[in-house]
């Protein structure tokens, strides 16, 4: 690949504008029209989290970004263009806040969850697996949990949201990562900067997504069950709309 979409939702995830460049482009498999931009405040879908939607203003015309992915180092992003665009044109992005704002707070939630799961009596095999900011849950391999975990897991999850710790991120090698996180999955991603997030006293995890700055912003969480689904243990949680 000839160069990389620096990717600016990852020092600030609350920057909802930013002026860019367009770099290249192209179409998808379907024929839709692909930007590529010199940087970017869309986080393409990834980890459990949904991509970012939004717009792109170019000098001839508005693109609708609907949705953004990561390959090889370049963030391409799909978009349904009414007027004209070039490569070299200076263009302004702008994310949908709303909808951003929300993954941040599913997000920071899914390591909330995490971090108080892990402070109760658990299973030694238990493995997070994977977490999905759409629908809200995260998955676990290892035993079993009991179902009736999840009235204490709640009062857990909302004691860390109201003692509104901060979110730190930092930018660390794999050496470093291996070294001080409890947890790391196979799968690392590629190419892109490692990172970890740690949440007040709670052990640093390896993650690439976007946060709030702390667990406050999250407001209250509820579990809605833990499940056994195709022996792996399913934790749904909900966050309060009234926090939005
Ligand atoms: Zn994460």
């Amino acid at each position: 690949m000839l160069y990389e979409t620096e990717l600016v939702y990852l020092k600030n995830a609350y920057q909802t504008e930013l002026e860019t460049e367009i770099i290249r482009i192209g179409q998808d498999e379907t024929g839709s029209p692909l930007l590529y931009l010199d940087s970017t405040l869309f986080y393409p879908e990834g980890g459990g989290q949904p991509s970012d939607v939004g717009t792109i203003s170019g000098p001839n015309g508005v693109a609708k970004v609907i949705h953004a992915r990561y390959q090889q180092g370049v963030v391409a992003h799909r978009c349904e263009i009414d007027g004209n665009f070039n490569e070299g044109d200076a263009v302004i992005c702008r994310i949908d806040w709303h909808e951003r704002h929300h993954n941040m707070r599913a997000h920071t939630a899914g390591h909330v969850l995490h971090d108080a799961l892990v402070q109760l009596p658990h299973p030694q095999d238990l493995f997070p697996l994977k977490g999905n900011h759409k629908n809200l849950y995260v998955d676990y391999t290892g035993s079993p949990l009991p179902a009736a975990l999840a009235v204490e897991l709640e009062q857990k999850c909302n004691q860390i949201i109201a003692a509104d710790y901060e979110t730190v991120i930092r930018e660390v090698d794999l050496e470093e990562l291996q070294r001080i996180c409890d947890y790391v999955p196979a799968n690392l991603p590629t190419g892109k900067p490692l990172r970890v997030v740690k949440i007040g006293p709670h052990s640093p995890m390896p993650c690439g997504g976007t946060h709030v700055q702390r667990t406050g912003e999250i407001g209250p969480m509820k579990i809605l069950g833990i499940s056994l689904k195709k022996g792996v243990n399913h934790i749904k949680y909900q966050l309060s709309d009234t926090a939005d």
